[in-house]
């Protein structure tokens, strides 16, 4: 029962998937030489199998009547035999009879000197009648649906045993890992919202087209170019239009595909990189996710990991062996600049750091605009609205937003995009998908109450973000929501809209409580919880907006962690203070207006959605027969 209480905490959110992200390793490619690998063991294996096949009892060899060899020799002896001829590979004799047309077949020994002995001493006449060498055709013409049958099990239990050791099995020095790009077919038309960042990379462009013009007067072009910022904002994009832009080849590489289980692959994967680049040049190299191998090194789990050392050496060996004028320039990606080694950062290396940031509402609207070149959007639809509605969205969130809103307008047989789709999407990419409503139950009640609490404390808060709807229709883990319009890219926040925030995130909680009793309180606010012990730290550890004062108190910095081990307690007790205050609070609210929270949980009930402006006004109108009346609160 977990719900999304406000849009603007998504910034939250999208830190939190950072990491996820990061850990997302790209699969490893079967490379050309492991699946030589398989072949290798596919043929030997299969050979090995035709031969036991063949070994064994060859079907399809009818016999006649039988005739025994011992027979043969009486009848010899008697004088019946007229003619017998053998066929020495089949290791038998075709025996005719005196009076009979038809030979019979007898089988004979490895040698047969009585039988030559007793044909010679009776003047029987011997032909010696090899047969033509068809049996073995036949036998695996007889045999090929079995064979392939075998070899489709082999191949698909070698299939399955190189996919799940993938690792083990791609192990090879000399294979690098990194594509090349002759041309990314991207220029900076295709990016928006970035403008610095983009403004700064626009002269790595001449770097790569023009390198005389800097040459000439002396000066040295830089090598490197860090990009720091979050996922999705469009890093690998930027320099993908780089390339496209100076139209030189595009080689990129992730980071963790650097670093693998066996020492030496990742530094040795550097110098392919480098070597490959060189006689390409001039060329973008594109390292993503620099982070994984360029943390600071001789920090970590038992004193750093040789492999990824070794391969940030590699790294930088190879930045600083070639000179700016050859025309290589690398761009690397990160969201964690705080964990890079400080070397990687000098001059000659990654000496200009760019920002890649979330986009402002400007910015997602460019986004929005370049994405929605290639689709239909009704002419109704104002990107600029919802640019408006989707503060802390990165442009890959408003790419993927479009293109829900796509498949939604598929799914509904429109012929263009319109506001209720964009609606929808927004709704999914931010939530998840809908589900069915519960049925009426108790708990349906208790998910009512907790909603409606969220929903009137967030209202009677001064300086809270306005209700945009409350909804008991599940979303992805959430069985109710209440949304929130977030501010105007909120820049500065003030202590009391914090402290009005946290209220609102407890007022679900609150309403448990007061409706049902303490006892009957549920995990569904687990999620509310998180956010409000963040936001509380914050206010002490960062904003300096407890009693603690002024103070910069992050957990993360660590050469003050000697003092911050004594202050954590401290910490701990304002962070209570604050949470407690606000918790007191939305109780109130919820106490002072029992009446009309019942009521608006019954109509949440029957109706499952109440709009904002809906919601707004049934306040109104509660207002007058409910005497406690509404106030809004000042502040905490
Ligand atoms: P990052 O490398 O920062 O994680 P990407 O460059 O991979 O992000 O972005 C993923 C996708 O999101 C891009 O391919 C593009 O479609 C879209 N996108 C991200 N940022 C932008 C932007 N600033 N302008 C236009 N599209 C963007
Ligand atoms: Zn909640
Ligand atoms: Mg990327």
């Amino acid at each position: 029962m977990k719900d999304i209480c406000s849009l603007t905490s998504r910034q939250n959110q999208t830190q939190t998937t950072i990491q996820e992200k990061q850990r997302e390793l790209t699969r490893p490619q079967h490379s050309r030489q492991s699946r030589f690998m398989g072949w290798g063991k596919l043929i030997t294996s299969t050979l090995f199998l035709q031969l036991l096949l063949m070994a064994g009892p060859s079907w399809g060899q009818e016999k006649e009547e039988k005739y025994s060899y011992s027979q043969l020799l009486n009848d010899i002896n008697a004088g019946k035999v007229t003619l017998v001829e053998i066929d020495p590979r089949l290791q038998t004799a075709q025996v005719t009879l005196k009076g009979q047309e038809e030979p019979r077949e007898v089988p004979l020994l490895q040698q047969n000197p009585e039988l030559i002995n007793s044909l010679k001493a009776n003047n029987v006449q011997i032909d010696y009648n090899p047969s033509p060498d068809n049996s073995a055709m036949v036998r695996l013409m007889l045999q090929l649906p079995i064979v392939l049958f075998i070899l489709f099990i082999v191949i698909a239990i070698i299939r399955r045993s190189a996919s799940m050791s993938g690792q083990a099995m791609n192990f090879s020095k000399s294979r690098a890992r990194f594509q090349m790009e002759a041309k990314t077919g991207i220029s900076f038309g295709d990016v928006a919202g970035i403008d610095e960042a983009k403004e700064e990379l626009e002269e790595v462009v001449t770097f790569l087209k023009e390198p005389e013009k800097f040459t000439a007067i002396g000066a040295k072009i830089p090598k490197g170019v860090l990009l720091i910022g979050p996922p999705g904002t469009g890093k690998t994009l930027l320099a993908k239009a780089v390339a496209g832009e100076a139209g030189v080849p595009f080689f990129s590489i992730s980071g963790s595909e650097f670093v693998e289980m066996f020492v030496g692959v990742g530094a040795s994967r550097v110098r392919d990189l480098f070597k490959k680049a060189k006689e390409n040049a001039p060329c973008l190299i594109f390292i993503d996710e620099i982070d994984a191998v360029g943390r600071q090194r001789g920090v970590g789990y038992g004193g750093g990991n040789d492999e990824r050392e070794q391969t940030l050496n590699q790294l930088l060996t190879e930045m600083d062996g070639f000179e700016g004028n050859t025309g290589i320039i690398v761009i690397a990606a990160t969201n964690r600049p705080d964990v890079l080694d400080r070397a990687l950062m000098r001059p000659g290396r990654f000496d200009r750091q760019v920002m890649v940031d979330y986009p402002d509402m400007k910015g997602r609207q460019g986004i929005l605009e370049v994405h929605s070149r290639d689709k239909k959007v009704d002419e109704e639809v104002s990107l600029e609205a919802i640019a408006r509605r989707t503060p802390g969205f990165t442009g890959a969130d408003l790419s993927n937003l479009l293109n829900e809103a796509a498949i939604f307008t598929a799914r509904r047989r429109k012929e263009a995009i319109t506001m209720a789709e964009i609606n929808d999407a927004i709704d999914r990419v931010v939530a998840g998908m809908e589900g069915t409503p519960l049925v009426d139950s108790k708990s349906k009640r208790l998910i009512a109450y907790h909603e409606i609490g969220h929903a009137l404390v967030g209202t009677m808060m001064a300086g809270h973000d306005p209700v945009e709807k409350v909804t008991l229709i599940p979303r992805g883990q959430a069985k109710g929501l209440t949304w929130f319009t977030p501010d105007e890219d909120a820049g500065l926040i003030t202590r009391n809209q914090l402290l009005a925030r946290i209220a609102g995130l407890l007022g679900g909680r609150a309403a448990e409580e007061v409706i049902f009793g303490e006892d009957e309180v549920t995990t569904g606010a687990g999620n509310d919880i998180e956010k409000v012990t963040s936001l509380a730290r914050q206010m002490v550890t960062r904003f300096g907006m407890s009693e603690l004062g002024l103070l910069a108190l992050e957990e993360d910095n660590q050469e003050n962690y000697a003092a911050f081990d004594e202050i954590a307690t401290q910490i701990d007790s304002q962070i209570n203070l604050i949470v407690e205050k606000c918790h007191e609070k939305a109780q109130n609210i919820i106490r002072e207006n029992r009446a009309m929270v019942d009521r608006l949980v019954e109509i949440l009930i029957d109706k499952e959605t109440i709009e904002g402006d809906e919601f707004r006004q049934l306040l109104e109108e509660f207002k007058e027969p409910v005497d406690s009346g509404i106030e809004l609160c000042k502040s905490v």
